[in-house]
């Protein structure tokens, strides 16, 4: 009740959610009061959760901040959220997001904006946005993401959140609205890196119904937590930490580097050579995987079909016309483009092999290193309608970001202070494939 009260009081001025439950969230509730007195409750047992309106959840409304599916009820739930019932979890609700999760900013949702708790004049971030301006608004006691390119770690970043996006593979994809499948993953956003642990445990693990999500045992990520990482070796990529980069960012780098000393932590600098080409290979593999992925929006079996429509293949035009917003149309374009006969290997196949060396870069830099640490974002929130009409811009800022998701690696925001005009700043920690652990190790 005091979680609904606090979304009630506070939603006016973020708006944080696209779909709120509150009438089975205290139903839910009740449930796990019963269950707790019981004596067979989970850590998570009547803990209010919110998940980012790209998990499926029965039901309930699943929009994926898409017009497209403005009218959609799922008939099933995603083995994430399901994981997360089975503890006992509460449902607050469905959280705005941009538009198939392709923004950096929240904006291009079809569903408003969402603004960042910190400064309601900014974005939030994106593309879990509202996943974690609810958190830092505290309209959730934890949330959940998906992290493609960057949208569980930027929009953490920008809002004061820890957020972690896991190792391909680590978490079912069941369920989740496919953006970019070789890319996209599951993760928690929360307050702290205790409650990142605990989420990340419970929604962790083989799942038969994701393919791709790896049968290896769930370790307790709470034991990680031994608040010792004297004589962890820290990594510091020089191709990261360039001129130009923002000074209050630089600064709390600087910050965060002289505290890891101080613990006992050993700074190694390194090299990630071909941290240059990863936007134009991640924007060529994340659109072309899109064009493939958004080909089911026909509207012929679910989500918007154009009333004014005649026949068949006008039918399909005008519902996708219709239902995509701007960015979702472009990415469409690029991607088909892309992949299109004549130019496929050119751009296509060239991205793939450009990715197998920035997973190379990765495999050789943790030879030397337990951890990498990098800034999240060049630049701390920037302000809404800032960058709407320059899509390149906005694009470029997922630089720190991206690698990890080609790389396919383990990668977590943890705060690190504030700008001078008191905007929170995160720090970046990349694990070694599965090493969750010793992230979050780093992190605590
Ligand atoms: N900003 C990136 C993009 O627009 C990241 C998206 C994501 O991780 N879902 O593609």
């Amino acid at each position: 009740r005091a979680m609904l009260a606090r979304i009630e009081s506070v939603e006016p001025r973020v708006g944080s959610f696209i779909t709120r439950t509150p009438e089975s969230a205290l139903a839910e509730a009740a449930a796990a009061d019963r269950r707790i007195a019981s004596g067979d409750a989970h850590v998570l047992t009547g803990i209010p959760l919110a998940l980012k309106d790209i998990f499926l959840t029965e039901g309930i409304r699943t929009t994926c901040g898409s017009r497209m599916l403005h009218n959609f009820i799922p008939p099933y739930s995603a083995t994430a959220w399901e994981r997360l019932r089975d503890c006992g979890s509460v449902l607050l609700g469905k959280l705005n997001q941009d538009e198939f999760a392709m923004g950096s900013s929240n904006e291009s949702s079809a569903f408003g904006v969402t603004r960042n708790p910190w400064d309601t004049a900014r974005i939030p971030g994106g593309s879990s946005g509202g996943s974690a301006s609810a958190i830092a608004a505290r309209q959730a006691t934890a949330t959940l993401g998906t992290d493609t390119g960057g949208s569980i770690r930027q929009p953490s970043s920008h809002c004061g959140c820890v957020g972690l996006k896991p190792t391909y593979g680590r978490v079912s994809r069941y369920g989740v609205i496919a953006f970019a499948s070789s890319l996209d993953q599951v993760g928690p956003i929360t307050r702290d890196v205790t409650d990142c642990a605990i989420m990340l445990g419970a929604v962790a693990g083989y799942d038969s119904k994701d393919s791709t999500s790896v049968n290896t045992p769930v370790p307790d990520y709470t034991a990680a937590l031994t608040g010792d990482i004297k004589g962890l070796r820290i990594g510091l990529p020089k191709e990261y930490y360039i001129d130009g980069l923002d000074r209050d960012v630089q600064a709390a780098m600087d910050r965060a580097i002289e505290t890891y000393r101080r613990l006992g932590a050993e700074f190694v600098e390194i090299s990630l050579p071909h941290t240059d080409y990863a936007v134009a290979t991640y924007y060529l593999i994340a659109t072309a995987e899109a064009s493939s992925n958004l080909a089911r929006y026909d509207g012929v079996r679910f989500g918007h079909r154009s009333e004014q429509a005649e026949g068949l293949i006008d039918m399909m035009t005008k519902s996708r016309s219709e239902g995509f917003g701007a960015e979702v149309k472009r990415r469409i374009m690029l991607g088909t483009y892309a992949l299109s006969s004549g130019y496929y290997d050119a751009y296509y196949v060239k991205a793939q092999k450009v990715r197998t060396l920035i997973m190379g870069d990765f495999t050789r830099a943790f030879e030397d290193v337990d951890v990498i640490l990098t800034p999240v974002a060049p630049t701390p929130a920037f302000k809404i309608g800032e960058m709407v009409d320059d899509p390149l811009q906005m694009y470029l800022s997922d630089i720190f970001t991206i690698p990890v998701n080609l790389a396919g690696t383990c990668a977590m925001s943890v705060p690190a202070g504030f700008s001078a005009s008191g905007l929170p700043i995160g720090l970046q920690l990349i694990g070694k494939p599965f090493g969750e652990e010793t992230i979050l190790r780093a992190g605590h």
